[in-house]
């Protein structure tokens, strides 16, 4: 058998991620591929950073892309801060949080782990309370918007929280980053890492992440080398920060690069504002439709995610038969349930150029059609 190109049939993307890249950052990756450090290329380096500052509202030096996916953020933020017995204040409601407990167990630290129900927040109280219950508590970590259940957590508060009790906060922004308020600087954010294919219209593969002043601070004064070389921002920083001159660290994922920086010019050009706007528009009008086709939300009003919709499969309802219709003859994928909402939820991304118009009008109609011949 001779195995010939792929051409993948093209899909509408409207599940936890990857979500629709915008033809605009798809064009970008095709531009020619130039040397990593080509001064042409050096500059547009520089560009994404100054753009990423604009899009996590930071003045943060030390902001850039982790040549890895979300996940590779997360292990930067906590390979480079968090030291071995040094005690971190970590919340947990839904699977994002519970690999931040991994990152800081596998570092030889001390894990203090705070559950809420899967389809709530993070209960504000409860961390105050973690704080005067542990003395010398140096960190806690949250993630901003659970993916896996739909629930935004109040970052604001909890940064407060954590300033409160002199220790660093490490926040999960992967899928908040561009889909709804975010202020690193105003809220107090010391570490943060995003990924490239949730809100941002982008192609999987880059994680965008920034250290506060405070965050360097402990980084340049950790008593133990970073335990990760390829992580290691002290090392990483040589090739992204610095005037002009730049080392060779790894070679930079180029034309992924072309592509983030693309997606950052669009998310310029719109506003931060207008692309929070535009989630909340279109969570709307999918939420209207949902509820004339009877179907209820997870999730209570207040805490719902407008880029992810986790919503209840109507009773009686096959769910992988449904969601393989839908992929089949209507080349549109929404996501399943995760843990407690296997089989129960459905999980309908609106994310980045997912949070389109027509992207909804496609879901509900397709939906309904699948839905009446169930
Ligand atoms: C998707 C996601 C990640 C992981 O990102 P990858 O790019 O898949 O590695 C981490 N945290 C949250 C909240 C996410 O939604």
């Amino acid at each position: 058998m001779t195995i010939t190109s792929f051409y993948p049939t093209p899909r509408t993307l409207m599940g936890p991620g990857p979500s629709d890249v915008s033809p605009r950052v798809l064009s970008a990756l095709g531009r020619p591929t130039i040397g990593h450090l080509d001064p042409e290329f050096v500059q547009m380096m520089d560009e994404i950073k100054s753009l990423l500052q604009y899009a996590f509202q930071t003045k943060n030096e030390l902001t850039m892309a982790v040549s890895a996916p979300g996940s590779a953020g997360m292990e930067t933020c906590f390979v480079n801060l968090v030291e071995p017995g040094e005690k971190v204040i970590v919340c947990v409601n839904g699977v994002f949080g519970s690999r931040m407990v991994e990152n800081i167990q596998r570092l030889g630290a001390h894990a203090i782990v705070i559950n809420d129900e899967w389809g709530t927040p993070v209960d504000v109280n409860k961390v105050k309370q973690a704080f005067k219950d542990n003395s010398d508590v140096k960190f806690l970590a949250f993630v901003h918007a659970e993916t896996s259940t739909g629930v935004l957590s109040d970052a604001k508060a909890l940064c407060a929280i954590a300033q409160e009790n002199s220790a660093l906060s490490i926040v999960d922004a992967v899928t908040s980053l561009g889909g709804v308020e975010l202020k690193v600087d105003d809220w107090g954010i010391d570490a943060i890492y995003s990924g490239s294919q949730k809100c941002l219209s982008c192609v999987p593969g880059i994680s965008p992440i920034s250290f506060s002043a405070k965050a360097v601070e402990k980084l340049t004064s950790r008593k133990s080398k970073v335990p990760s070389w390829f992580l290691d921002l002290s090392l990483v920083m040589g090739y992204w920060g610095g005037t002009g001159k730049r080392s060779y660290h790894h070679t930079a994922p180029v034309n992924s690069l072309y592509a983030l920086h693309e997606s950052l010019v669009m998310l310029q050009d719109e506003g931060l504002e207008n692309a929070w706007q535009r989630h909340k528009n279109q969570h709307l009008k999918l939420k209207a439709g949902l509820e004339k086709l009877g179907i209820a939300f997870v999730v209570e009003e207040q805490y719902r995610l407008p880029q992810l919709n986790t919503v209840l499969i109507p009773q009686g309802v096959d769910d992988a038969a449904v969601r393989q219709t839908l992929l089949n003859e209507y080349n549109l994928e929404i996501g399943a349930g995760l843990g407690g909402f296997a089989g129960k939820a459905w999980r309908i991304g609106l994310m980045g150029y997912a949070a389109r118009t027509e992207n909804v009008t496609l879901c509900l109609a397709a939906l309904a059609d699948v839905l009446v011949t169930e």
